[in-house]
């Protein structure tokens, strides 16, 4: 059994924690929780387009170059606790070992600006799953909160060839259907989105189409299902774990077993910080972002095996819910990588 959480942002917590002066955060604050949740490898974010905090500056790749240093220095202190990805190789032993596995990833790629060579120096640091934008607009691709949404720029067309050729994994959430479609037609690489759901459950921009389901399928590649309540459904009061497994139902049923995982996006180690902060969180779709809300249906990755458990009872075979948990995102990570 392979667990495989496809999207968390605990990174940027790791940085801010180093910055205060600790030490040792990912043995001492988040390995304990997910052991408990029982993963096996993490795909973390180590920077992006997104603003959460005035000490992270997406167009500055100075921020991410540090953050990438954080986790680097956390991971090869405990080489038998943690251990990078960054070939298919990797993936061998994964429960053997019983160590935790991490894909850095960069969610949204501002900070490139026009140099493609930042990119290639972010692979050689060994980041190996990149999208193009967050929810806003840049210079490769708009996101799928800007209206009257576009395709990809000259620039980005560049881009996912690089990215193509450097076998880098290419995470389509967030980006807007335009800009989706054209990375479709750049590459004939499988495809991800780490952390999306069904729109036909919950109409939300984040949310991928049915034809999105089926295009990413064509391509064998993955969709990993998000816990934000605000995702599940439209009514936040009916954002429960029957509906999340809703959108596992869905896409299961359109495309098949082959192409679901779990993206969860938990942000338990930072509400607090992100509650105290002064200003009201600036929601890109428009509403106030209610932090606090957004966590109800599953609160930290300790409840992974409560959420298997009811992935079972809803009739999923030992082998349907080893695909979901993350033989899925193996399997499509090893190809993407080489
Ligand atoms: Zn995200």
């Amino acid at each position: 059994m392979v667990i495989v959480d496809a999207h968390s942002d605990y990174a940027l917590h790791v940085y801010r924690e180093h910055l205060k002066g600790s030490k040792n955060v990912l043995k001492e604050q988040h390995l304990p929780f997910l052991r408990k949740g029982g993963v096996n490898i993490e795909v973390l974010t180590v920077g992006g387009d997104f603003e959460l905090f005035p000490e992270f500056d997406s167009q500055d790749y100075n921020t991410i170059l540090k953050v990438i240093d954080s986790i680097k220095n956390e991971i090869s202190e405990n080489p038998d606790l943690f251990y990078l990805i960054k070939n298919s190789k990797d993936f061998e032993n994964i429960q053997k070992n019983n160590r935790i596995g991490y894909i850095m990833a960069l969610e949204g790629s501002n900070s490139i600006g026009r140099n493609l060579s930042l990119l290639h120096n972010y692979y050689n640091l060994g980041v190996r799953s990149i999208a193009l934008t967050h929810n806003k607009k840049n210079l490769l691709a708009d996101g799928c909160a800007v209206k009257s949404a576009k395709g990809l720029t000259d620039l980005g067309k560049d881009y996912v060839r690089e990215l193509n050729n450097l076998n880098v994994n290419i995470d389509l959430s967030h980006i807007s259907e335009p800009s989706f479609w054209d990375v479709l037609d750049i590459t004939d690489k499988p495809l991800v989105a780490t952390h999306s759901n069904a729109k036909s459950l919950c109409n939300h921009p984040r949310n991928l189409t049915d034809d999105q389901i089926r295009a990413i399928a064509e391509r064998n590649g993955v969709i990993g299902i998000n816990f934000f309540s605000i995702f599940i459904d439209n009514e936040g009061r009916n954002a429960t774990v029957d509906r999340l497994i809703d959108h596992i139902d869905h896409i299961v049923e359109i495309v098949g077993i082959d192409h679901v995982g779990l993206g969860p996006d938990f942000l338990n180690y930072y509400i607090k910080d992100l509650r105290s902060l002064d200003e009201q969180l600036d929601d890109p779709f428009g509403d106030t972002l209610d932090i606090g809300a957004i966590f109800e249906v599953i609160k930290d990755v300790t409840e992974f095996p409560n959420l298997f458990e009811s992935i079972q009872k809803r009739g999923y075979s030992d082998k349907e819910v080893g695909k979901i948990q993350g033989e899925n995102f193996v399997r499509v990570y090893k190809e993407i990588l080489k």
